[in-house]
């Protein structure tokens, strides 16, 4: 894509209202606009880097056998009265609505309770379980503080698994291959090292843990114990030395840090299946609930993760596998002679299959050079007369400091898509 075309502007300055270092890069690098405090829309880079994000998460469980849906914002409240989870003392970030007439609605804030009943019309049997169920959907919660950028959002994108099974067995089994994929998700994401799978609280109704998937930051609402070594961590919520000792972390070595909550697994027991009355027959012919679990990621607070990790002074860095483009394309001066070799690269990556954004906007080298950095696209490719004299292209990744001079073949070669 041409950057003249794309109709988003960098800015210098982040907005005078954010605090978050997320929030406050992805405005100005135009990944996102802010609406209100916790309420951001996704623009077109923002977009990009989303959609690949969730093609990652969708892969991974498509990988374990989950299907996906999309359920609706809107919901009856009779549901969740059935699971006593619609009075505001209960759930306390509740957004509600109403019809003309006065009849209350509830606006998503999750979604056990309308996909445990869908289900009703589509499991009888225990020969229809196990089951996995997923979906991206826009959850809205009246959050009481939101500083931390898209990190905490009163509306946000959340990926939402449900699975319901037959026996503990296979519900402990489908759980760890959860777990699995969540890290296998994490690192693809780019948050290799630093995610850690962390035991949690559990709900009022069970005296289980839980497990979160907490990424080790300052700019984290979470304080943990890390034992580093065994990859293991405790939530300081339910942490105590015979906590410790009971997972086999050792003691002395571990670390007390902030953290960022990015995703979580829950074992819900039969709570939901029997709350909304979801059955099937066992082999007897007998009423049984299915064992439920559900298991969240939030979209953007991983995005916001990602920018919080990985930032350095001169803006966003994005890896490969998330970033809206692979190349940023920067050609200096508008010769004939330059656009035709910007054109001629473009056309070779694009052949390959590389996503490229060609800055060929008719502005100063050092702005292009500063907005490429805030962008943080992985790698730069700069064009000028100076360069095409030599038949070369200098090539810059976004990580490094070093400019390396190539000719044609070479870079082409350099890139991978
Ligand atoms: P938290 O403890 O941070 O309030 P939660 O335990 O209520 O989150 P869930 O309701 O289980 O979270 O949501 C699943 C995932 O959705 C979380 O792990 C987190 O990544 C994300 N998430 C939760 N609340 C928000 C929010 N307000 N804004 C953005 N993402 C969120
Ligand atoms: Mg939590």
């Amino acid at each position: 894509m041409r950057q003249s075309f794309l109709f988003t502007k960098t800015r210098k300055n982040s907005p005078s209202d954010e605090q978050a270092k997320n929030a406050e890069l992805l405005i100005r690098a135009g990944y996102v606009h802010k609406e209100m405090a916790g309420v951001y829309a996704l623009l077109p880079l923002g977009l990009r880097t989303v959609e690949k994000i969730k093609n990652i998460i969708r892969e991974e469980l498509d990988a374990i056998g989950s299907q996906e849906i999309e359920m609706t914002s809107l919901q009856d409240p009779d549901l969740w009265r059935k699971t006593n989870r619609w009075d505001d003392e209960s759930v306390d970030n509740w957004f509600k609505t109403q019809l003309k007439n006065g009849t209350e609605l509830g606006v998503a804030n999750t979604h056990e309770e309308p996909i445990t009943n869908m289900l009703i019309d589509h499991v009888s049997s225990y020969r229809h379980l196990p089951l996995y169920v997923y979906q991206f959907q826009t959850k809205f919660r009246n959050e009481l503080r939101a500083k931390s950028g898209l990190m905490r959002g009163r509306e946000f994108l959340m990926k939402d698994l449900y699975s319901y099974s037959a026996t503990e067995e296979e519900f402990e089994s489908f759980y760890e291959q959860v777990a699995k994929a969540y890290m296998d998700i994490f690192r693809r994401v780019g948050l290799d090292g630093y995610v850690f799978r962390t035991k949690a609280a559990g709900g009022s109704f069970t005296n289980k843990f839980t497990d979160e998937f907490q990424a080790v930051s300052n700019a984290g609402e979470d304080w943990i114990y890390l034992d580093r070594e065994r990859g293991l961590a405790i939530n300081e919520e339910v942490y105590s030395e015979e906590v410790a000792m009971s997972e086999g972390l050792d003691i002395d070595s571990i670390e007390r840090l902030r953290s960022i909550e990015v995703g979580n697994i829950f074992p819900l027991e039969t709570k939901y299946s029997k709350g909304v009355g979801l059955t099937y027959k066992d082999s007897e012919g007998n009423d049984q609930y299915p064992i439920m679990g559900s298991y969240g990621i939030g979209i953007g607070r991983l995005l916001g993760t990602v920018v919080e990790l990985l930032a350095d002074d001169n803006g966003i860095i994005l890896p490969e596998s998330i970033s809206p483009f692979k190349v940023h394309l920067i050609s200096i001066g508008a010769s004939d002679e330059v656009n035709q070799g910007a054109q001629n690269l473009y056309d070779q990556l694009a052949e390959k299959g590389c996503e490229v954004l060609w800055d060929d906007r008719d502005v100063s080298p050092g702005q292009k050079f500063n907005d490429s950095d805030l962008i943080g696209i992985p790698y730069q490719v700069v064009i000028s007369e100076r360069l095409l004299k030599n038949d070369s292209y200098e090539y810059k990744a976004r990580t490094s400091t070093e400019r390396l001079t190539l000719g044609l073949a070479e870079i082409i070669n350099k890139i991978s898509c």
